[in-house]
């Protein structure tokens, strides 16, 4: 299936549009033009669910060279180096070895610990994605250790989740970054809302909470009513562009990227890359038919 897609032109293309490259060599350039256009970026090596040791080790040694690469870059790029890193990675505990196992959740522990002390050498940032549901205990418990020794590491949250808003609230009084989306996977209705009204709702009031009392709340969403909504709270809490940012995928409504980023606000771009794409893309459409729709709506957003 993935021969056939990267055969077909148009396919081809829309791969081309949401990924990066299959390299850090594909990768970079790209990272760069986005730091030169004022944008800040999170970069995310594709992989997730890995059931083999070694590739969970191959993901870290891949990780510890983009962490280095995209240092580099930065530091060819022109432009105000402030104290809050343009260059972050996004990274999935379940690539780090999460589900090998009993031994699971300690293995990608040690992974993220061996990734951030990487990371703060560079003046880097890292953000822990968010899976499913049943990796989110093990998760937070992660971020929650790794955070005594790197207090600037971040977690997504997930506002279709029924526990978000108690999350937040947690989170936020322990000073934890937090990145804030609706929630990408297929889940039941048991532990997430499952109306788009729900979720929507769920996002505001998690928005609120962080928007009052976090550190550098980080809005990911491109939905204008919560864009909309993050803009009246910050100005409600006389944050200013520096004390919160915003996030979109690399692809993803960039006029409004440039737009937001011109009226002097920080914006950055999730950029996946690696062999994996196939993946990132089919199991978003396939877990999740709003998804399509999704993707498709870009194709025709300019
Ligand atoms: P939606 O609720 O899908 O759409 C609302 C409105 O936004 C639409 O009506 C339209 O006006 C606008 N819009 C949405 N999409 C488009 C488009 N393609 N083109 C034009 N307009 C559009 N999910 C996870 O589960 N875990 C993660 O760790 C995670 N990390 C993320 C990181 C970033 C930086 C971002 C941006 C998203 C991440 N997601 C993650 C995905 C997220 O949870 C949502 O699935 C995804 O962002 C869609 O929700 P939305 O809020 O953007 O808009």
């Amino acid at each position: 299936m993935k021969r056939a897609i990267t055969r077909v032109p148009v396919t081809a293309a829309v791969v081309r549009r949401f990924v990066a490259g299959e390299t850090r060599a594909e990768l970079v350039p790209v990272a760069r033009a986005l730091l030169e256009s004022g944008r800040a970026v999170s970069v995310d090596f594709l992989g997730e669910y890995t059931t083999d040791r070694g590739q969970a080790d191959a993901a870290v040694a891949e990780y510890l060279s983009l962490i280095d690469d995209l240092a580099e870059a930065d530091h060819t790029v022109p432009g105000a180096h402030s104290d809050i890193p343009r260059v972050e990675v996004s990274l999935k505990l379940s690539a780090l070895g999460q589900s090998l196992g009993q031994d699971g959740p300690a293995i990608a522990a040690e992974n993220l610990h061996k990734l951030c002390a990487k990371a703060v050498e560079r003046h880097v940032w890292v953000t822990v994605d968010a899976e499913d549901h049943s990796t989110t205990a093990d998760t937070l418990e992660a971020v929650r250790q790794a955070r005594a020794e790197f207090p600037w590491l971040a977690v997504a949250l997930q506002t279709y989740l029924r526990q978000a808003e108690g999350n937040a609230r947690d989170l936020a009084a322990a000073g934890t970054r937090i990145r804030l989306c609706k929630g990408a996977y297929q889940e039941p209705g048991t532990v997430a809302y499952q109306r788009r009204a729900e979720v929507d709702a769920s996002y505001l009031r998690c928005l609120a909470v962080l928007m009052h009392t976090a550190w550098y709340p980080m809005i990911a969403s491109h939905d204008p009513a919560m864009i909309a909504a993050a803009l009246a709270l910050a100005a409600e809490n006389n944050r200013k562009p520096g004390d919160f940012e915003f996030q979109m995928l690399y692809g993803i409504r960039d006029a409004e990227q440039r737009r937001l980023v011109s009226e002097g606000h920080a914006l950055r771009v999730y950029i996946p890359y690696g062999t994996q794409w196939y993946g990132y893309l089919m199991r978003r459409l396939a877990e999740r038919p709003a998804n399509l729709a999704f993707f498709l709506r870009a194709l025709t957003d300019r």
